[in-house]
C-alpha cells in the first residue's frame, strides 16, 4: 500500500489498525466473517473502474469483453453451488436484494406475511422505520416457546390474511425450517414464496444443512455472511421470475453493478465449491453447538434453545442480571466482540434488549474447534459476573489475545 501510505496516512492508519483488531479479537458477531486473501486481491482491482449496467452480453455501454467474463462465471458457479434455475449477482447488498425483489413482484400496499423481528426477522421483513414497511403491509407470524415456530398458525394467519408473499428466512433465530411447510402454505393461499437465506448461505453451499432453493420460487441472500465472500448480495429465483427481477434491479433500483465486487463473488463461490468448504460449514455448526452447551452449563438461558445453525442466543437479562448493551460493552473490553440483541417480545428497548447473539462463523475460519469455544463461553461468563472489575477484564483481554495468537489471521497479509 505504498501509494495509499504516502498520499493518505490518516485512511493507511485505520486500514492498518482495522487488520490488527481482526486480528487480535475473537469476532463472534454472527453475521461476519473473514474472507480469503483471493477474495480481498479480487476487491481491489481495475474492475472498480468499468461501467457495465445491463447483463452480460446486452450492456449499455462498450469495453464489456471482460466484465461479462467475470460476471458469467459469478452466475453459473453460484448455479452449480444452489441448484438455481436462474442467478442475479447484481445486487448491492442483502437489503437492496430484498427491496429489488419486492418491486418485481408486487404493487404498493400489497401484503408480505414475514417473521415477527423480536422473534428472528430482518428489519428488511418489515420493521416500520423502512422504506418498504412504508410501501407494503407487512403482517407477522412468531416462534413459540419452545423455539419452533408452529406451521398449523403460520397456515392459519396465511389463509386469514392472504398476503401475496410468504416470506422466510431470519437474521437471529437458530432451528432448522421448514421448507416444504412454507411452500404447501404459499401454494394453498396462492401466494409467491420466498427465503431470505442471508445467514445461512453458507451452511447450505458447504451441505451443512437442507438446500430450500428447490421449493421457494425466490430466494435472497447476502454473499459476505457464512459464505464468506465479500459485501454483497444475491437473487435466485425459478425462471417465470428472471425477467422481472432483472428489471426490477436495473434499470428499477440500482445502477452501474459493482464488477469488482462481482469478481470477488465468483473467487468466494469457486472457493465454496471446494470440499474444503463442506468441512468449515460442518464444523460451524458443531462450534455453535459447542459454545451453546458451554454457556447453559454456566447458567445463560438460551432462546430457540438446541441450535442447529450458526447462531446462538442469550438472555443476559435474565440469567446474569446484565442488559445486552452492557454484556456488549463488556466482552468488547475483554477482546470478545459479539452484539446486543432482542429476544422473543422483548419487554426491554432494541437500543438496550435482553439478549445477545454470537456465532462462530469467523472464528471457525481461522480454525478454532469446539476447545476454544468452551474456553470462549467460560471468559464471556468470567467477564459477565466480573464487570466491575477492570483487573479480571484485563486479564481476559490478555488471554483472548493470546489464543487469537494460536490461531494467526492473514499470515501473508503485510501491509507495507
Ligand atoms: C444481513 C441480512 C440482510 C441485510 O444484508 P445487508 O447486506 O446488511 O444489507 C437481509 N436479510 C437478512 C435475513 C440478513 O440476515
Amino acid at each position: 500500500m505504498k501509494n495509499l501510505k504516502k498520499f493518505d496516512p490518516e485512511i493507511y492508519k485505520a486500514i492498518k489498525g482495522e487488520l490488527a483488531r481482526q486480528k487480535d479479537g475473537i469476532e463472534l458477531i454472527a453475521s461476519e466473517n473473514y474472507v480469503s486473501e483471493a477474495v480481498l486481491e479480487a476487491l481491489g482491482t481495475v474492475f472498480t473502474n468499468k461501467y457495465s449496467e445491463g447483463y452480460p452480453g446486452r450492456r449499455y455501454y462498450a469495453g464489456q469483453e471482460f466484465t461479462d467474463k467475470v460476471e458469467n462465471l459469478a452466475i453459473e458457479r453460484a448455479k452449480k453451488l444452489f441448484g438455481a434455475e436462474h442467478v442475479n449477482v447484481q445486487p448491492l447488498s442483502g437489503a437492496p436484494a430484498n427491496n429489488i425483489v419486492y418491486s418485481a413482484i408486487l404493487k404498493p400496499d400489497d401484503k408480505i406475511l414475514g417473521m415477527n423481528l423480536s422473534h428472528g426477522g430482518h428489519l428488511t421483513h418489515g420493521h416500520p422505520s423502512t422504506l418498504s414497511a412504508k410501501i407494503y403491509n407487512f403482517v407477522s407470524y412468531k416462534t413459540e416457546p419452545n423455539g419452533e415456530i408452529d406451521y398449523g398458525k403460520l397456515e392459519e394467519v396465511a389463509t386469514a390474511e392472504k398476503p401475496k408473499l410468504v416470506l422466510a428466512g431470519f437474521s437471529a433465530y437458530t432451528k432448522q425450517l421448514d421448507y416444504k411447510k412454507f411452500q404447501e402454505i404459499a401454494n394453498k393461499i396462492g401466494a409467491i414464496s420466498m427465503i431470505d437465506i442471508s445467514h445461512i448461505a453458507g451452511l447450505i453451499a458447504g451441505k451443512a444443512i437442507p438446500n430450500p432453493v428447490l421449493y421457494f420460487d425466490i430466494v435472497t441472500t447476502t454473499t459476505h455472511k457464512t459464505l464468506r465472500g465479500p459485501r454483497g448480495g444475491m437473487i435466485m429465483c425459478r425462471k417465470e421470475f428472471a425477467s422481472a427481477i432483472d428489471k426490477a434491479l436495473f434499470p428499477g433500483f440500482q445502477g452501474g453493478p459493482h464488477m469488482n465486487n462481482i469478481a470477488a463473488k465468483a473467487v468466494a463461490f469457486k472457493e465454496a465449491l471446494q470440499p474444503t468448504f463442506r468441512t468449515y460449514a460442518k464444523q460451524v455448526i458443531k462450534n455453535a453447538k459447542a459454545l451453546e452447551k458451554e454457556l447453559q452449563k454456566l447458567g445463560f438461558k438460551t432462546i430457540f434453545s438446541g441450535t442447529e445453525n450458526h447462531i446462538v442466543l442469550a438472555d443476559v437479562f435474565s440469567s446474569k442480571g446484565i442488559s445486552g448493551k452492557e454484556a456488549e460493552k463488556v466482552l468488547d473490553e475483554a477482546g470478545i466482540t459479539l452484539n446486543k440483541n432482542v429476544i422473543p417480545d422483548d419487554t426491554r428497548g432494541p437500543m438496550d434488549p435482553s439478549g445477545i447473539r454470537l456465532g462462530p462463523p469467523a472464528v471457525t475460519t481461522r480454525g478454532m474447534k469446539e476447545k476454544e469455544m468452551k474456553l470462549v463461553a467460560n471468559w464471556i461468563c468470567e467477564a459477565i459476573e466480573n464487570r466491575n472489575d477492570k483487573k479480571v477484564l484485563s486479564r481476559i483481554r490478555e488471554e483472548t489475545l493470546a489464543l487469537c495468537k494460536k490461531f494467526p489471521l492473514y499470515k501473508n497479509l503485510k501491509l507495507k
